[in-house]
């Protein structure tokens, strides 16, 4: 018997209360197979102790399940969460969270870069506050977009934010609770980001950042399919994903790409959403000047559901240069309600 299938039937065993397996999660540090024999090094970072058992039951079982297998041995090292990520004080519910106080971490991704992403994930944002509101959800932006770090102009907020103790106090404008690189580099400075400095980064954006009680956390990705989007997709315990593409070609196969790598690593894919789809032009009409379908044939691509299609609008492109979301200046133009449309699909897959 191979090591493959020692492997493949670790990556059966979920993350207990997600979609994600223990491997993505990057939680198994060895796996032997010797003489009948299984041996498997875990590494779980819970405070959590019953989440250990739990995930070591999991795996004694489907390796016991293997033919070949007669003996089976896990170890599990656990390290204690830092207090703030410690799990939600509901550990026995399935949705149960590894981030302290946050319920649902949808990623923004686009592949390529200049699609709108930013724009994307700041009006979503702000639609998902607005459409929750009555009861009381309470939504947070994370910019991962550590090359250009654009949140904190279209959210119309920029400073450094405080700390406490350990932690750092996240900024809030418009009703979402908002963190960006942005707010901690210097503009003037450029950083040149390398493989583990950006997963310790965003491994302390996520977990040592005073989020407080958050219904859902939606995180702007870097663009690109290489080695940083991967490992900040194997940091951060994602419910799923949105693949933001314009109709154009050379936008929709770098978004398949993208959307690939996240579904290998079992991120599932909650849909697809379309940007500058069309302009609308004084008479009424509409001029789809990069092309059409681009967005609905990457969500057939994927066998997921295409969401909605975003304007190419003046006013999305002023009211992000005004830090203040077309969702949140003008909430019934018919831009703004293409978010909220696509905002309600989302908060639909959620509940
Ligand atoms: P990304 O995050 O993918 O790099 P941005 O959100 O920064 O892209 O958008 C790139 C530029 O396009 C920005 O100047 C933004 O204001 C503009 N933009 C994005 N979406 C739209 C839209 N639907 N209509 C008009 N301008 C847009």
């Amino acid at each position: 018997m191979s090591q493959e299938a020692i492997n493949k039937a670790l990556s059966t065993v979920k993350y207990p209360g997600f979609s994600r397996d223990i491997v993505s999660f990057g939680l198994v540090r060895s796996a032997e197979f010797n003489e009948g024999k299984a041996i498997v090094n875990l590494n779980v970072t819970t405070s959590d102790h019953s989440m250990a058992a739990r995930i070591r039951n999991d795996v004694e079982t489907v390796l016991n399940a293997l033919e070949e297998v007669n003996e089976v041995e896990v170890n599990v090292s656990i390290n204690t969460a830092k207090k703030a990520a410690a799990p939600t004080s509901t550990p026995s519910s399935p949705d149960q969270s590894p981030i302290k106080g946050i319920k649902n971490v949808i990623a923004i991704a686009s592949g390529k870069g200049g699609v709108g992403k930013s724009t994307f994930s700041a009006n979503l944002a702000c639609a998902l506050k607005a459409i929750g509101q009555s009861s009381g959800k309470r939504i947070g932006l994370l910019d991962c977009d550590i090359y250009g770090p654009s949140i904190p102009l279209m959210m119309g907020i920029n400073k450094r934010p405080e700390i406490e103790g350990e932690s750092i106090v996240p900024l809030e404008n418009h009703g979402i609770k908002i963190m960006s690189m942005g707010f901690l580099i210097d503009e003037e400075t450029p950083v040149i980001w390398r493989g583990p400095m950006i997963q310790k980064t965003i491994q302390q954006f996520i977990h040592n950042v005073m989020w407080g009680e958050i219904d859902t956390l939606l995180i702007d990705l870097p663009p690109g399919t290489g080695d940083a989007q991967l490992s900040l997709v194997q940091t951060i315990p994602l419910k799923g994903a949105l693949i933001i593409t314009t109709p154009q070609a050379a936008a929709t196969q770098v978004a398949l790409r993208g959307a690939k790598m996240l579904e290998k690593t079992n991120v599932p894919i909650l849909g697809v959403a379309e940007n500058m789809s069309f302009i609308e032009l004084p008479d009424g009409s509409r001029s789809a000047i990069f092309g059409e379908g681009g967005g609905q044939s990457t969500a057939d691509d994927l066998g997921t559901d295409f969401l909605g299609k975003i304007p190419l609008d003046v006013s999305i492109r002023e009211a992000g240069d005004s830090g203040i979301p077309v969702t949140e200046t003008s909430p019934e133009s018919s831009s703004a309600k293409a978010f909220f449309e696509i905002a309600s699909k989302l908060e639909e897959k959620l509940s």
